[in-house]
């Protein structure tokens, strides 16, 4: 942070500068640097390792389309793992869905607890409801012993540095399709293809090796810089991602879910990929 700016150094060719209006939290000495800071425009922000996790102005697009998208795409999900997710947003979304008893799997015990209080509105009291089981472990490790077995799985992880790297790798995404129930999907936090591109093929090649079906799915969330960022699709039926809206939307009513941001419409819409990003699945 250099005076009241923040500047975003996830890529070496390009910043990303957030005005600071005022530093809520800041802490080294953890498993990793947290600040969080209230920016004029999109509200509180949370940056972990000097990359910007999620704010509070657009943190519903992201959240709402990595748990809405699978969830319904599915239609019948249950059983779904959330792994990362420390602020709680997507637990959030998640628990919209009656039916579902979430598991959520945490590296780092600092995120969960100071976004339950710098940043309530993301959780939304997702941490104290019932359903949702919280587990303090890396994800890869918890994938390895889990017995429990899954529907939907969702990496809400960091970038590839740190200890997010680990759930990038083909051997993550083995042990994640050995913990999917039969019919189950995969989906994770995939990157910004104009920015990120090696990202989108490394993914589509790791995941190729354990799913018949591997795609992307895209929405633009402004603080991920670059673009549209992709998601990460992986299941072994390839009809998942393919329904008609007429079935999206009659889910969606059933579910009687609030949201800001997906629609049916959209959530159909988000598979098209444009020709840049179909380039990078080689
Ligand atoms: N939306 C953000 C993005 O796209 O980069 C991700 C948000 S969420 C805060 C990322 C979470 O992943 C963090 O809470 C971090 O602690 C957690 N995480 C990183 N590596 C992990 C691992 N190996 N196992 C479990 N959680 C991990």
């Amino acid at each position: 942070m250099t005076g009241d700016w923040f500047d975003e150094e996830l890529h070496p060719e390009l910043r990303q500068g957030l005005k600071i209006d005022r530093v809520l939290y800041q802490s080294g000495d953890g498993l990793q640097d947290l600040v969080v800071f209230e920016n004029p425009r999109f509200g509180r922000v949370l940056c972990l390792d000097g990359v910007v996790q999620t704010t509070e102005g657009d943190e519903f697009v992201y959240h709402e389309m990595m748990t809405h998208v699978p969830i319904l795409a599915h239609g019948r999900a249950q059983d779904v793992l959330i792994v990362g997710g420390g602020d709680g947003g997507m637990a959030r979304e998640v628990l919209k869905h009656q039916a579902v008893r979430p598991v959520m799997v945490e590296i780092d015990p600092d995120v969960v607890e100071f976004s339950k209080q710098h940043l309530p509105s993301l959780s939304n009291g997702a941490f104290d409801d019932p359903r949702l089981e919280l587990v303090i472990a890396d994800g890869c490790t918890f994938m390895k012993e889990t017995e429990k077995r899954f529907d939907v799985i969702i990496v809400d992880s960091t970038d590839p540095i740190g200890p997010g790297e680990v759930l990038f790798t083909a051997e993550f995404y083995a042990d994640c399709k050995s913990r999917l129930k039969p019919g189950g999907v995969i989906v994770t936090q995939n990157g910004v293809p104009f920015v990120q591109p090696d990202e989108v093929t490394n993914s589509w090649r790791r995941l190729g090796r354990s799913f018949q079906d591997v795609h992307f799915y895209l929405a633009a969330v402004p603080t991920y810089q670059g673009g549209d960022m992709a998601f990460g699709w992986a299941s072994d039926d390839a009809s998942l991602r393919r329904q008609p809206v007429e079935t999206i939307e009659a889910r969606f009513e059933a579910a009687g879910i609030e949201t800001r941001y997906y629609t049916p419409e959209l959530h159909v819409a988000s598979f098209a990929l444009p020709k840049t990003v179909r380039d990078l699945l080689r």
